[in-house]
Formats: C-alpha cells, sequence, structure tokens
C-alpha cells in the first residue's frame, strides 16, 4: 500500500506538469516530455520498475504529458504505463534476440534506406518520436542522436530512389516522421512526388496515438498538397489499447482522413496490456468509431529485452479467430509475423478450413459465427483437387454427423 503522503506528491507532481504545459501545442508537449530519471516523480515505482529503468538494454524513455496522463501511477499493470516505463525484464538479453532481427541494415543500399521487397523500400527518416515504446522494434536506432538523419542523408535516399525505376511504394518511418518539422515534412513528400514511377507513399506515425496535437491544419494542409494524381499518400499508426482512443485521438485522425489520407491501424502484440481477444475487440471497435481501419497485429519482434513482451505465437491467431464474427471484417487485423532474417511478412490465420472431400466434391468449415460444420461444392471439372486437404472417409463422415448434431 503506498503512503498517503507519496500518493499526494505524485499527484501533485502530476498537476503540475499538467499546468505548466501549454496542453493543446505540440511543441509545449514535446518540451515537457518526461526522462527516464524523472519518472519516480510521477509514477509509484515498483522494485522491477526502478530496475529497468536504471539497467534497461532498449531505448531512452520519453513521454509526453498528454500520453503520461492516461497511465495510471499507481497500478503497474497500467497498459500505457507498461508502454512508458521499463522494467526488470528490459535489462536482460536473452540468446534468440537481435538488435536488427530483421536485417534493415544488412539491406539497406544507403544510409536510413531498407530495400527488401523488390518495389517498396523503407525511409529511416528520424530518430526522434513523442513518446519511446518500450516495445519499439527498431530501439537501437530510435532515440538516438547520432542516428539524425540528415538533409544529404535523405538527399543520398531518394537519388537511390530515382535511379531505381521498380520502386513505387515508398514507407516513411522512424522514429517519427510526423515529430519532423513542417518544412522538412514538405520538402520530403514534395522529392518523392517528383519521381515519377514513385506512386505511393506511407507515413508509419504514432502521434495521433501519443501526441494528436502534432496532427495540426497546417500539417494536414501540407500533406494534403502532396497527396494528388501523381502520389496517394496513406497514414498507418499505431493504437494498443482502448484507453489510447480519446477524443483527441479521434480529433487528430478525422483531420487526417479530410486531408484525404486513407488512415490504418498497425496494433503490436504485447503480453499483459492487449493479448486477449476482448482487449483486441474493444480496441477495433473503437479504432472503427474513429473511422480508422485495422491493418496488422504484429507478433512482437525478437529484440533486446522485449520477453517481457512476447507472447507465443498461438495467442495472435486465437486473437483474431476470436474476432471474428464479432466486428465487421474490416475491423479485424491481419496477424503478421516479420520472419526474422529479412524474409519479410506473413500472415498468421485461424484454420476455418476442414478439408475437401472428392467423392461428393464438397469443402468442409468451422463457421466463426455458429461454430458448426458448413460445406460448398467445388466447380466440376476443376483442375484444383489436389490442391486441397484430403479427408478420408472416416473424417467425412465424421464431419457430417458433427453438422447435423447441434
Ligand atoms: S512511436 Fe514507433 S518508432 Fe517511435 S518508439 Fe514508438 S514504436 Fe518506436
Amino acid at each position: 500500500m503506498p503512503s498517503i503522503l507519496d500518493v499526494q506528491t505524485i499527484e501533485k507532481n502530476r498537476e503540475e506538469l499538467f499546468s505548466r504545459t501549454n496542453w493543446f501545442d505540440s511543441t509545449s508537449q514535446l518540451q515537457n516530455r518526461v526522462k527516464g530519471e524523472d519518472l519516480d516523480k510521477y509514477f509509484l515505482l515498483t522494485d522491477s520498475e526502478k530496475k529497468g529503468i536504471a539497467e534497461t538494454i532498449r531505448l531512452n524513455v520519453s513521454a509526453t504529458p498528454y500520453y503520461l496522463k492516461l497511465s495510471d501511477p499507481f497500478d503497474p499493470q497500467c497498459p500505457i504505463r507498461r508502454m512508458i516505463v521499463p522494467d526488470s525484464s528490459e535489462s536482460v538479453l536473452s540468446v534468440e534476440e537481435s538488435s536488427d532481427p530483421l536485417h534493415e541494415e544488412r539491406l539497406s543500399p544507403v544510409r536510413g534506406l531498407t530495400h527488401m521487397y523488390p518495389n517498396r523500400v523503407l525511409l529511416f527518416s528520424n530518430h526522434s518520436c513523442s513518446v519511446y515504446c518500450r516495445h519499439c522494434m527498431r530501439g537501437r536506432k530510435v532515440s538516438s542522436p547520432k542516428e539524425r538523419m540528415e538533409k544529404e542523408d535523405l538527399e543520398s535516399a531518394f537519388d537511390y530512389i530515382r535511379t531505381h525505376s521498380e520502386i513505387e511504394d515508398v514507407v516513411i518511418s522512424g522514429g517519427d516522421p510526423l515529430n519532423l518539422s513542417n518544412a522538412r515534412i514538405d520538402w520530403i513528400l514534395g522529392e518523392l512526388s517528383s519521381i515519377p514511377h514513385v506512386k505511393i507513399c506511407r507515413l508509419g506515425t504514432r502521434n495521433p496515438v501519443t501526441l494528436p496535437f502534432r496532427i495540426t491544419k497546417e500539417l494536414c494542409s501540407i500533406i494534403e498538397s502532396h497527396n494528388n494524381d501523381s502520389l496517394s499518400v496513406f497514414c498507418n499508426t499505431q493504437f494498443n489499447h482502448p484507453k489510447e482512443c480519446t477524443p483527441e485521438a479521434k480529433e487528430a485522425i478525422l483531420r487526417l482522413l479530410k486531408s484525404g489520407v486513407s488512415v490504418g491501424n498497425q496494433s503490436v502484440l504485447l503480453k499483459g496490456i492487449n493479448d486477449s481477444g476482448e482487449i483486441m475487440l474493444e480496441l477495433h471497435k473503437k479504432l472503427l468509431e474513429m473511422r480508422v481501419r485495422a491493418y496488422y497485429l504484429y507478433d512482437p519482434e525478437l529484440i533486446p529485452g522485449s520477453r517481457g513482451f512476447r507472447t507465443p505465437l498461438q495467442k495472435g491467431v486465437e486473437i483474431v479467430s476470436y474476432m471474428r464474427g464479432k466486428i465487421a471484417g474490416m475491423g479485424i487485423p491481419q496477424f503478421v509475423n516479420d520472419l526474422p532474417g529479412g524474409g519479410g511478412k506473413i500472415t498468421l490465420s485461424p484454420n476455418w478450413y476442414l478439408g475437401y472431400f472428392p467423392d461428393t466434391r464438397q469443402h468442409a468449415f468451422r463457421s466463426a459465427v455458429t461454430g458448426k460444420v458448413h460445406f460448398s461444392f467445388e466447380p466440376s471439372g476443376s483442375e484444383y483437387e489436389s490442391f486441397y486437404h484430403i479427408l478420408n472417409e472416416q473424417e467425412w463422415e465424421k464431419l457430417i454427423a458433427d453438422s447435423t448434431s447441434r
């Protein structure tokens, strides 16, 4: 039990932080970000958290007052707090972990650019973010000033893109590209617009979640001015928990949508934070109300100090299985694993398909809604019968019995 004195002090410190921040001004929010050494002013820290702050092998600590206000100062299990405050698991390097599991550096022809898929590249535009999420998969670079991308670095990246006509799609990530100045964002989008073979630009930003006040009308006008016949701009953000779906976040999303940008969500599956069907369902219902479509649910990467966040692979499959039938399909993310070693993303899905019985040309499925077995026919003369999982007579009869038993 915390002492009354501790509780009062922490509440007072929070009040002071919130009142000295010019709340709706993103610059003031960034200037008042809370760093690791100050976390004990705003949270009643556990021993595990104190050790995590002192010994983390992950990225720096930082949180905007806005995001910190969503967290619980006295509950160590609060999902927002767990994304802000390191714990002792962050101090341990497991044998299977690597700082660059996706081999982004090996696949980097010029500084800051990863060319993994033939027609797409990832541009690391910025080392800085509004909040340094403890689960960040790019923690080897994010938050480190020596990873700052200078204008010349970006120019080299654009030169590479310009001379590779197969590149149609550029993901701008980081760090958070929307933590760059409006002028720099304008310049980056202008450069991409000027490359005729680049048709798509995807902005990866967590600012709608961690600093929604950064999504200003001015910023949206800049994005809108480059969202035209030659370039289509998309935005992918990362809401991980329903507590993040605030009215402020919704306003930020609506501003992006008004500028013609389609917004999708890429959650990360995080142990003890959102690893349940109920939480994910609630999150994605709220996202649809905010007009954000589900895109991915990421299996966490094998990055240093990540053991506290990782879940068994089957957990993600269970979650999307739970969601099916309870929300429109556009609210169900694809569960993806970004394969270690630079193998790219693969999707993992529940197995609703039970098999094919050639004698009757019928496929059998398990319904996500009724839980029962349902059947459909393969067209006669199909040349694809050998592709299916063939059911034997015994299995088929059991499925027929199942379908009529309830
Ligand atoms: S906002 Fe994105 S890039 Fe920045 S720390 Fe969080 S997950 Fe990493």
